[in-house]
């Protein structure tokens, strides 16, 4: 027993040690990695769910590490975010977006907005308007092509966040609340925040056909959308029968593996291009 328990413990702290320098490495990579050209951009399809089109596509950032191999976002951007290098990183997809997205429309394909996911930490820098200001005018992409996507976390300061949001208003842009419903915060910023979309989380969609919670949720959220006049798009839309129900709800738009993984941009001129011809 005393053998196993000591086991037990070496097993423990050498998992430990892993974490902690995985960690360490990841940090010091992160720093290296907008250098070094490590990160690149999947794109995925946004579909109108009436029409069947695509109406847009969401960025999603990839990071090729040169030892580690693909890491998910899932894993780095809170370290960024943590860290701070969430500012460099997030100006990068930004203007990675905001270029691809102009290529795109300058090889004419049809026109669609792009979204970018915006941390918190991101959209309260000094100067954040400047950064996506410089970013449609270095690329020459139009405001009304370009989708902010911030989450409910931005409440916390929630004077500046106003502010902000009505100038990004005014310059043109669209603005979403992504992973709608997650943040455990009130609804009242709902009537403040000059925003056109709500994203129903994943977490919603997932058991959509088999938990009538999820269910009543989704078509509470869709109608509570529609009512304060806004859009409304379900992400994480894996089946048929999500899109059905999602459709006979009339929620707007759909995103998920249904329809496409992120994938790499060229994959996404074929998908478009197809779809227009
Ligand atoms: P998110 O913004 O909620 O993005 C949706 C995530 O769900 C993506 O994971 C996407 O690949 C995945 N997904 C899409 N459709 C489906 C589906 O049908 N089923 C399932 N199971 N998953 C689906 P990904 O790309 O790993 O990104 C994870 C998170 O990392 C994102 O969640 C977002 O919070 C963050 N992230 C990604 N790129 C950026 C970025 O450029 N900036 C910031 N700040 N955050 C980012
Ligand atoms: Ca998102
Ligand atoms: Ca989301
Ligand atoms: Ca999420």
């Amino acid at each position: 027993v005393k053998e196993q328990g000591k086991n037990n413990y070496q097993f423990y702290t050498s998992d430990m040690n892993e974490v902690v320098s995985r960690r360490m490495n990841l940090e010091i990579g992160l720093r290296k990695g907008i250098i070094k050209n490590e990160f690149t951009v999947h794109y995925q399809p946004q579909v109108d769910i009436l029409s069947g089109t695509v109406v847009g596509v969401e960025a999603l950032l990839r990071w090729q590490h040169p030892q580690l191999g693909l890491i998910s976002p899932a894993e780095f951007i809170p370290l960024a975010e943590e860290t701070g290098l969430i500012i460099p990183i997030g100006e990068w997809v930004l203007r990675e977006a905001c270029r691809q997205n102009k290529e795109w429309q300058d090889a004419n394909l049809p026109p669609m907005r792009i979204a970018v996911n915006i941390s918190t930490r991101q959209f309260q820098q000094s100067g954040f308007v400047e950064v996506v200001s410089r970013a449609l005018k270095d690329t020459g992409l139009e405001p009304k092509y370009l989708e902010l996507e911030l989450t409910e976390s931005i409440v916390q300061n929630s004077v500046h966040a106003i502010a902000i949001m009505h100038k990004l208003k005014e310059m043109g842009l669209f603005l979403s609340i992504d992973d709608f419903g997650t943040g455990y915060s009130s609804l009242s910023y709902l009537k403040l925040f000059p925003i056109d979309s709500l994203k129903i989380d994943q977490s919603f969609t997932r058991n959509l056909m088999e938990d009538a919670k999820d269910e009543a949720l989704v078509h509470t959220i869709i109608n509570m959308a529609h009512n304060l006049g806004l859009k409304v798009i379900a992400e994480g839309v894996e089946t048929g029968e999500q899109l059905q129900y999602l459709l006979q709800r009339h929620c707007n738009e759909a995103q998920g593996y249904y329809f496409s993984k992120p994938v790499p941009p060229d994959n996404i001129s074929n998908l478009l291009g197809s779809v227009s011809a």
